[in-house]
């Protein structure tokens, strides 16, 4: 069984969200690319200021998202480089220093990855709920 042909509407969609992710890696507004969507490295601002674009919409679910991502993206990151180490350094690793550094990873990498992994969440949300109830303040499309 063939599976449907790509078109041109699934080649801009996923253009789309490759940009949408790409902006939100950088801290900018996932739907126009402006900078200035966080006011501290936990505060975001209340919208965009290019945009319009309500940075905190949806209710607590949108939190529970965005920590969600966080924690996996510091667990795989943190199991990945254990995994590298062992393999490098097999038969004799450092088993002391191995705690401690996982330990110093495991704090720093969620607090250092917030911005990051909230206004990536953002950017999924974004894209899979493009007209959600008060997303925007505007109607203006997505920039593409
Ligand atoms: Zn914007």
């Amino acid at each position: 069984m063939a599976s449907a042909p790509i078109t041109a509407a699934d080649v801009r969609t996923t253009s789309l969200a490759a940009r949408m992710l790409a902006r939100a890696l950088t801290l900018r507004c996932p739907a126009c690319g402006g900078n200035g969507t966080f006011a501290r490295w936990f505060t975001l601002a209340e919208s965009c200021p290019h945009c319009g674009l309500r940075l905190h919409h949806g209710p607590h679910d949108h939190f529970v998202g965005t920590t969600l991502v966080n924690f996996l993206v510091a667990e795989m990151t943190w199991a990945f480089g254990f995994a590298t180490y062992l393999v490098l350094s097999w038969p004799n690793p450092a088993w002391d220093a191995l705690t401690w550094v996982s330990v110093v990873f495991m704090a720093v990498l969620p607090v250092t990855m917030y911005p990051f992994t909230r206004i990536t969440w953002l950017a999924v949300d974004l894209f899979f709920r493009p007209g959600g109830e008060g997303e925007r303040k505007d109607t203006t499309p997505i920039a593409p």
